[in-house]
C-alpha cells in the first residue's frame, strides 16, 4: 500500500453524502481508478463532476478528495494521473458555494480544501518547477488562489516563465495580483 491508497482508505466515505445524492462509498473506488491502483493497474479517467464538484458547488466529500489529490501528487502515480489529480485540486480550491447540507451543518467547503491545499504547497511548487509543460500551469494557477505569500508567488513566476503557459506568466489568471497592481 503506498501513500495515495493509504489516504483513501483513511476517509470514512460510507459516512459522506455524495452530490448524486447516494453515499459517496463509490469515490473510493473511482479516485482508486483515477490513480492506476485499481486491478487494473492502468489510470483511467472518472468524471467526479457533480458528484464533489460543480462549477457553482462543492459537496461534502470535497475536503477529503483534496486529501487524496495531495497524497496522489507525494505518490509516484502516472503522469495522466497526475494531471488529473491537478485538475480536481483546481476544481476544489475554485469551488465557491457549498451544498446546502454541508452549509446548514456551518461548513465552508471551498474554504476548507483551500486549507488543506495549503498544507501542500511545495508539492505543488515541485509541480511547477520540474518543468512538465502539460501541467506547470495548473498547479500554478492552484498556488495562486492558495499561496499567501504573494511575493514568493511572482518569484517563482519568474523563474518558471519560460514553460509556464501565457496567462500565468502575465497574471492574466491571477485575481490577486491583478488586484495588487490596480
Ligand atoms: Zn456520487
Ligand atoms: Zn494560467
Amino acid at each position: 500500500m503506498q501513500l495515495v491508497e493509504m489516504e483513501i482508505a483513511r476517509q470514512d466515505w460510507k459516512s459522506m453524502l455524495c452530490g448524486c445524492g447516494g453515499s459517496a462509498e463509490h469515490l473510493a473506488r473511482d479516485l482508486l481508478q483515477l490513480a492506476g491502483r485499481a486491478p487494473e493497474r492502468e489510470p483511467s479517467h472518472v468524471s467526479l463532476e457533480e458528484h464533489v464538484w460543480s462549477p457553482t458547488v462543492l459537496w461534502e466529500p470535497a475536503p477529503a478528495v483534496t486529501s487524496v489529490a495531495l497524497a496522489a501528487l507525494a505518490d509516484d502515480v502516472a503522469p495522466t494521473a497526475r494531471k488529473w489529480f491537478l485538475d480536481l485540486l483546481q476544481c476544489m480550491v475554485a469551488g465557491e458555494g457549498t451544498d446546502w447540507e454541508s452549509a446548514r451543518r456551518g461548513l465552508d467547503l471551498p474554504e476548507l480544501c483551500r486549507d488543506i491545499v495549503v498544507q501542500g504547497l511545495w508539492l505543488l511548487y515541485e509541480e511547477v518547477m520540474s518543468n512538465r509543460s502539460l501541467w506547470a500551469g495548473i498547479a500554478f494557477e492552484v498556488l495562486t488562489v492558495v499561496e499567501p505569500n504573494k511575493a514568493r508567488l511572482q518569484r517563482v513566476r519568474e523563474i518558471a516563465a519560460d514553460w509556464l503557459p501565457a496567462c500565468c506568466r502575465t497574471g492574466l489568471c491571477d485575481d490577486d495580483l491583478r488586484d495588487l497592481e490596480r
